[in-house]
């Protein structure tokens, strides 16, 4: 009997996969960790599992709900509160996860008629949160990274063939998840009040590593509390789970009617919220977590001839996709875990180590990986 239409298809796919060697595999953590997003090494501390722990015996272990049913307990008031005082907005409003917040906070907030821009190398979710806003009848332009010049005239442009009322979005990371560069918010935020813009800041990688007090690249560009939508996760350097929209009490509202991704979803369970809350204060308390991380990531950058970057993500160019894998599994073997991100993750032949640095990481192993990668590298 021949196997099924459906069957025949994924086999060719998976086998087309294998072929460009592209295939991917979940492999299990090992040796020392240069890959996660802990950037302040608080996903094992054991201060987040006690409070983690004591939220579920207090609150339960489950929301129940959505927050607009019944899932709404104190613990979400309370982080929302804190979050919103943290990045110096009026509001906060927690997602379920950043990818769920950026796919579906965008088709919420532009329509037919309007636009959103996307910088080229935005993640993966706000690639899909403009798709939705496109298939919802959105202008969608994507402009160069980084290129405001680019931007600039797009937004012209389209402004100067819509009625006034139709509305612009700006969509971009504050810190890129693959190469650890960051946006220039201040110019971002001019070039927004020239065309009347709305500017959505994706805060994932910044939040709890960059400025005075850990609140992110807003704060270490001098316009904190200034970018209208600042987006950010808990999962990363907080050391928890699930996402957040700090903005204005009108933004939040609008959200809390429209965005589908925060209506249509149960709320994140209590013991997440006691783990994001300490993680919080812990960010906030213990300053010398983001300087090690940040103080790793620029001793690695050294030896590889890059410019400092406000990142604990240190990119390590290599091209092809076998290569960038050969060189990932042989620092692997000598005990680094260390991962190759490769197409469609990256663009076409910019397959690389995407190495990232942690408060947890001693000295000593940062230079151990650095001699490891001289050897691998030679010429680096
Ligand atoms: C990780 C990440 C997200 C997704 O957040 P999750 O909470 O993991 O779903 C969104 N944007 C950027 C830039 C990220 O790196």
């Amino acid at each position: 009997m021949l196997p099924s239409p459906w069957r025949q298809r994924l086999w060719h796919q998976a086998e087309h996969r294998r072929a460009l060697g592209r295939d991917r595999a979940i492999h299990p953590a090992g040796g020392v960790d240069f890959c996660s997003n802990d950037y302040l090494g608080l996903r094992r501390d054991p201060r987040l599992a006690e409070a983690a722990a004591a939220a579920a015996r207090n609150h339960g272990s489950g929301a129940g709900g959505a927050r607009l049913l019944r899932g709404t307990t104190p613990l979400h008031d309370e982080l929302e509160a804190a979050l919103a005082q943290w990045k110096r907005t009026e509001a906060c409003l927690l997602f379920n996860t950043g990818f769920q917040a950026n796919a579906t906070l965008l088709p919420a907030l532009v329509g037919p008629g309007d636009a959103v821009f996307s910088d080229a190398l935005n993640h993966a979710s706000l690639v899909d949160g403009c798709r939705m806003a496109r298939a919802g009848g959105a202008h969608l332009g994507i402009y160069r990274h980084l290129d405001l010049v680019d931007l600039g005239a797009q937004l012209a442009a389209w402004r100067a063939s819509v009625p006034a009322e139709a509305l612009a979005l700006v969509a971009s990371d504050a810190v890129f998840s693959m190469d650890g560069d960051a946006a220039d918010l201040p110019a971002l935020l001019d070039l927004c009040d020239r065309h009347g813009a709305l500017l959505l800041i994706d805060e994932a990688h910044a939040t709890g590593l960059l400025g005075a007090n850990g609140a992110g690249l807003a704060q270490l560009q001098g316009v904190h509390g200034r970018v209208p939508l600042v987006m950010g996760t808990l999962g990363k350097a907080l050391g928890a789970f699930g996402a957040f929209v700090c903005c204005d009490a009108l933004l939040r509202e609008h959200l809390l009617n429209t965005a589908r991704g925060f209506i249509f979803s149960t709320a994140l369970p209590p013991p997440v919220l006691g783990a994001a809350l300490e993680g919080l204060r812990i960010a906030q308390a213990e300053p010398w977590r983001r300087k090690r991380a940040l103080a790793h990531a620029a001793h690695l950058r050294r030896p590889l001839g890059q410019a400092d970057q406000p990142s604990a993500i240190v990119p390590v160019p290599v091209g092809p996709d076998a290569e960038a894998v050969r060189l990932a599994t042989s620092l692997q073997a000598r005990g680094f875990d260390v991962r190759a991100v490769r197409p469609p993750t990256v663009p076409e032949g910019s397959a690389r180590l995407r190495i990232t640095t942690g408060a947890h990481l001693e000295d000593v192993q940062i230079q151990a990986l650095v001699e490891a990668l001289a050897l691998e590298l030679p010429g680096a």
